[in-house]
């Protein structure tokens, strides 16, 4: 941890926050991870911890067994999706799930169930887990069958594996820091694959140099973040990676571009360089569990903080939209 800058709270981790941040944070959004309730679900079942889905397996999560022969553990096969939950709403979920279909399309993965029944399966999911902040987490893999490159044996059933697991709000007032990286990903970033040996390995070195994130870079190109988007303000516009095959197009990342044209703050999606990142007026990050994180130093040195009152209307903007999607205003 880089002391303050770090503020451990994402949608997909579980330390604790701390901090008076932290404590606005956890006022504004609940604090089901320090909570250990039973709470009855409307049939009068009892919610559980944590819930996994295989195929129509339901589970605890260490308790779910799948077959070694899904594509997914020899080869990565497949895409995921992923989303924040708080009050039991996914945020932004049939967007996810948009998404999803278009990753496995774009892999050639014909997802053998309509968007809906995929919605009602999720859910369901998230109706069975009990506190107030959940990271839900799906993915389909090409399928189950004998270990061979081309696609041919593994039939024609795709997977679909998901769970719902505790988690807590990233602390959107905190300052983060960030290591960058050299892009060594494939072509094929536009697309949310399971093959993530390159980000995984940026975001353990970024742990281990005490930051938050690693954002990548082709030469001199910055592209995004091992699990992010990054954008940069300067001189009031703000100046986001355009979407190709060299980034994901988030969809934290689609709606901070609608709140900057709702808001009349000019966005360019248009490649940026290492350096126009280090001279900018502000640095952020943005993912569905990141949310939108301001980022204060990046390889040591310290970037942004000269135009924190348009980053704020950002910010601002956006946990106003996903406070009324999940029902607290
Ligand atoms: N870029 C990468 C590589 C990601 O893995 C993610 C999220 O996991 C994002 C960007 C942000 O996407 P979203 O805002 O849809 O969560």
């Amino acid at each position: 941890m880089s002391g303050a800058a770090r503020s451990p709270a994402s949608a997909g981790d579980q330390e604790k926050e701390s901090g008076p941040c932290a404590a606005r944070n956890r006022r504004e959004w609940g604090a089901a991870h320090v909570e250990q309730r039973e709470i009855s679900r409307k049939g009068g079942e009892t919610r559980m911890q944590n819930v996994a889905y295989y195929n129509g397996k339901i589970a605890p999560i260490e308790e779910m067994m799948v077959p070694m022969n899904d594509r997914a553990c020899y080869f990565g096969d497949g895409v995921y999706d992923a989303t924040c939950v708080v009050n039991h709403v996914p945020m932004a979920l049939d967007e996810h799930i948009d998404r999803i279909y278009r990753s496995a399309g774009l892999i050639e993965i014909e997802i053998p169930m309509e968007k809906a029944e995929m919605k009602r399966i999720l859910l369901d999911l998230v109706s069975r887990v009990e506190g107030d902040v959940h990271f839900l987490y799906w993915q389909i893999t090409r399928g189950v069958g004998m270990r061979g490159h081309a696609y041919s044996s593994a039939g024609k059933k795709p997977s679909l594996w998901a769970f719902v697991r505790p988690s807590t709000m990233r602390d959107p007032y905190g300052a983060y820091t960030c290591i960058t990286v050299e892009d060594k990903r494939f072509f094929y970033c536009n697309i949310k694959t399971i093959n993530l040996l390159p980000a995984v390995m940026a975001n353990e070195h970024a742990e281990r140099a005490g930051c938050d994130e690693a954002i990548f870079h082709r030469g001199e190109r910055v592209t995004e973040c091992s699990h992010s988007n990054v954008h940069i303000i300067k001189d009031g516009v703000l100046k986001t990676a355009p979407c190709d095959e060299l980034i994901l197009p988030g969809i934290t990342r689609a709606h901070i571009l609608a709140i900057c044209r709702r808001e009349g703050i000019p966005v360019v999606e248009e490649p940026f360089t290492l350096r126009e990142m280090m001279e900018a007026d502000e640095v952020f990050f943005s993912s569905s569990s990141a949310l939108t994180s301001r980022v204060v130093k990046i390889d040591g040195r310290p970037v942004g903080g000269k135009d924190e009152a348009t980053f704020a209307r950002i910010r601002d903007a956006y946990q106003l939209e996903m406070k009324r999607e999940c029902g607290l205003l």
